[in-house]
């Protein structure tokens, strides 16, 4: 089997890793790619957003199966383009993928679904801004109706920021959602979709915020691991009843059949998980500990995904071990981060490449926000930690900055509730 892979972010690096393991695969490729992507998968060019482009691409190199990791291209149609072409895509058609691509269309499935989720008005109108505040808070969530890759939203105790970012995001002619604040820890749980049936993976938590002990602002995300200690036996099987399956059945009967990786968001409240958000793809960084802790060929899996024939595949092989990845991120991220940083240490074992590119002379250097991602694994997660750290100290970026903290808290037992 012939696996294009479209993207080039950590998550890609963590993809063509995996899928370059399952003996099914023949031939991999990714595009655009990064300087970490190129050592395992043939690297080509392309304008990830553009479906024309994608599906050109797709044929020309003869792909049997497409995966598109971003959200960008999805929402823009690229796995309709694919799949017009006749060849396999890993990844939902336009109309699904606005499940992440407008929250406000997210809460309107959620609605029709029963799916407990918090309670949220659009506001449109600046003018009617102070008045729907004044529905909600304190604390006060302002979100970009819009994608905005983990950066649009504002969770605040502080009303005067609560609309001031409303009112930049209105300036700018986004719509703006307000929601209740959901209290509680956080856990994302991804599902393989094939339309139907629904595999969960093994759930994972993410760091929002940009600095240790959940300071500063929201980012791509900074840190994940998996599995989660703390949580109820029962989580995964009763999200997949309660939230994935009834959302999955939604779509279908709305003619917009979900087919590829669903990702739920959630809070995990004292009166039950309710979603914060659902993603129409891989979430990065929580997909470089699940895949390294996946033992089941993962390129047989995602072809079965994309050809709906989940419900014939064997249960999915773990590790029974953890995973712990820290997000390296250049300096001046969230805001705007420097470039062109020369990075050492980026070929080492467990280091994902993320914002990378390698410049003529062969040297690699950073060139996006969140440039590495480094991933460790250990019998529990105390032990991946260590193993993650002590690859960070290895790895030299000038200027970078990383969380200390991620896992901390739930490799001593205890639960990790984001402070907002
Ligand atoms: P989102 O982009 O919707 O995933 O939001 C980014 C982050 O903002 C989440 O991971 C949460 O930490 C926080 N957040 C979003 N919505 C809420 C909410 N309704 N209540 C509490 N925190 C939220």
């Amino acid at each position: 089997m012939r696996v294009l892979v479209i993207g080039s972010g950590a998550r890609e690096h963590a993809l063509v890793l995996a899928v370059a393991e399952d003996p099914s695969v023949t031939a991999l490729a990714c595009a655009p790619g990064n300087a970490g992507t190129s050592s395992v998968a043939e690297q080509l060019g392309v304008d990830a957003a553009d479906p024309e482009s994608v599906s050109a691409l797709a044929k020309q190199w003869q792909a049997d199966l497409v995966v598109v990791g971003p959200e960008v291209p999805l929402v823009a149609g690229v796995a309709d383009a694919v799949r017009k072409a006749g060849i396999a895509c890993f990844g939902p058609s336009a109309s699904a993928a606005r499940i992440e691509g407008s929250k406000a269309f997210a809460k309107d499935v959620m609605a029709a679904a029963k799916v407990p989720t918090a309670h949220c008005e659009v506001v449109d109108n600046p003018a009617r801004l102070d008045a729907a505040l004044g529905r909600f808070g304190p604390t006060w969530v302002v979100k970009d109706d819009g994608l905005a890759a983990g950066k649009g939203v504002v969770v605040t105790t502080d009303v005067d920021v609560a609309r001031k970012h409303a009112l930049m995001l209105l300036d700018g002619g986004h719509p703006v959602l307000l929601e209740s604040f959901l209290d509680g820890p956080e856990a994302s749980l991804f599902c393989f979709v094939d339309g139907r049936t629904v595999v969960p993976l093994l759930p994972a938590q993410d760091f929002k915020r940009v600095g240790d002990g959940d300071a500063g602002p929201n980012t791509g995300g900074m840190g994940a691991y998996a599995p989660l200690p703390w949580a109820p036996k029962d989580l995964v099987d009763d999200v997949v009843e309660r939230i994935v399956q009834p959302v999955v059945d939604e779509l279908d009967n709305r003619g917009a059949t979900f087919s590829g990786l669903l990702y739920a968001g959630l809070a995990l409240t004292s009166e039950g998980p309710q979603v914060i958000e659902f993603n129409c793809r891989f979430g990065d960084p929580e997909t470089q500990v699940v895949l390294a802790l996946l033992r089941s060929p993962l390129g047989k899996v995602l072809h079965a995904t994309a050809t709906g024939k989940l419900a014939d595949l064997p249960p999915l092989d773990w590790d029974s071990g953890a995973a712990v990845t820290v997000v390296l991120a250049a300096d001046g991220y969230p805001g705007k981060p420097r470039t062109g940083d020369v990075i050492t240490g980026g070929e080492l074992e467990g280091v994902l490449h993320a914002g990378t590119r390698r410049r003529d002379d062969g040297a690699v250097v950073s060139s996006g926000g969140r440039v590495l991602s480094v991933v460790g694994t250990g019998k529990n997660l105390k032990a991946a930690r260590k193993d993650a750290y002590a690859t960070v100290e290895k790895v030299h970026l000038a200027g970078s900055h990383h969380r200390t903290d991620i896992a901390l808290l739930a490799a001593k037992g205890e639960i990790a509730t984001p402070v907002s």
